[in-house]
């Protein structure tokens, strides 16, 4: 749900995101804004004041999030971590990191980056609103709002609870003592369970005082908290299983190698059915073109297998990641969550050493769980 989004555009490399669920914060803001906040501040602003008001403070409350967000990811690529893009989504940012900090030092840096560049924002609009005082009352409503919601969204995201910014400081504390990252990991995202458990509880406290807005929006929240703390660790306990294995450990070899004109017709019967094996790479003069899967067969319709060629089926190398037998299993990890494949080509001096799917990968993390290694 939180991947996809409407592309924003690109800033320092980074591809930035809105997620649809933003559109619900942005107009609650709006709403509130405009409605309860602007009214009771400037009780003799007409509507439309209030309204133009309530979408600029809204629109520069989108850029401060934003700002938050672009500082974590330009401080992570200063230290070497490429980021992919920023989706800002209902609840505020998520930047996709395609590594984690290899550093508890770099791990600090990288959290607080965000937090004080909230901190650094509610100070600007704070000192606007402080020198314009008590002239221009239509940026002084503005600038108040935002001096408070960039110290809030500050203070928020320091609370010590993993996936939060002050979860990610107390993991890179942990860290640095035991020298145990998923150990650390553990402790901080049990206190962002914690946390987003004693958010639903004082949601649903509020709820039955009758505050039922307010007590729905913190509960889901905290929800979302929880969540998000379980998913964090889930990720970091799968990528610290994976490491130190290769991906010549787990990919299915013995490709056998197939001409470009072969039908799927052909293919299935002379070679799928008959050696029960999954992948073909095409190859010419012992060139590989690309690799034909079972998926890739599936995506033809049946009544075109005796007439469509492998080349046609196959999906290029060019548009294969690709990785070395010796390369680390959570880069594999990594290539197959990120890029939406079914699957990475190992490739050795050029050759297709195997393939690894996601079954492959599938069936080592569950081997490992059940042995309980
Ligand atoms: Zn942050």
């Amino acid at each position: 749900m939180l991947r996809g989004g409407i592309p924003l555009g690109r800033v320092f490399g980074i591809s930035l995101k809105l997620n649809y669920t933003w559109f619900i914060i942005f107009a609650l803001v709006t709403w509130s804004l405009t409605v309860y906040y602007f009214p009771d501040a400037f009780p003799e602003w007409s509507t439309v004041t209030s309204l133009v008001a309530g979408i600029i403070t809204s629109l520069l409350f989108f850029c401060s999030v934003l700002a938050h967000e672009l500082m974590h990811s330009i401080v992570a690529q200063k230290l070497g971590i490429p980021v992919h893009s920023i989706t800002l989504f209902v609840f505020g940012g998520v930047s996709q990191m395609s590594e984690e900090p290899k550093t508890p030092k770099d791990e600090l840096r990288i959290a607080l980056a965000g937090p004080l560049t909230s901190i650094a924002l509610g100070l600007i609009f704070g000192a606007i609103w402080y020198w314009l005082n008590p002239q221009y009352e239509f940026v002084l409503g503005i600038a108040f709002w935002l001096f408070w919601i960039n110290l809030a969204l500050a203070a928020f995201n320091l609370i010590p609870g993993f996936p939060l910014d002050g979860g990610r400081v107390l993991r890179s504390i942990l860290w640095w003592r035991n020298k145990d990252l998923q150990k650390a990991t553990k402790i901080a995202s049990n206190i962002g369970r914690g946390v987003g458990y004693l958010f639903i509880f004082g949601g649903v406290f509020l709820v039955f005082q009758g505050l039922w807005i307010n007590g729905f929006w913190l509960a889901l929240i905290g929800w979302f908290l929880e969540n998000a703390a379980v998913g964090s660790y889930q990720q970091v306990a799968l990528l610290g299983m994976l490491q130190g294995h290769t991906a010549r450990e787990v990919m299915t070899r013995d490709c056998p190698a197939i001409p470009p004109g072969l039908t799927l017709d052909e293919l299935v019967n002379e070679h799928v059915l008959t050696t029960g094996r999954r992948c073909f790479p095409v190859t010419t003069d012992s060139r590989v073109l690309g690799l034909v899967t079972l998926s890739d067969i599936r995506a033809v319709p049946r009544s075109a297998w005796p007439t469509k060629r492998v080349s046609e089926a196959m999906t290029p190398l060019e548009k294969m990641k690709s990785v070395s037998p010796d390369d680390d299993l959570s880069k594999v990890l990594r290539y197959l969550t990120e890029g939406d494949i079914n699957q990475v080509v190992v490739l050795d001096n050029g050759d297709i050493a195997g393939v690894i799917g996601r079954d492959n990968l599938l069936s080592f993390i569950n081997l490992r769980g059940e042995l309980g290694a």
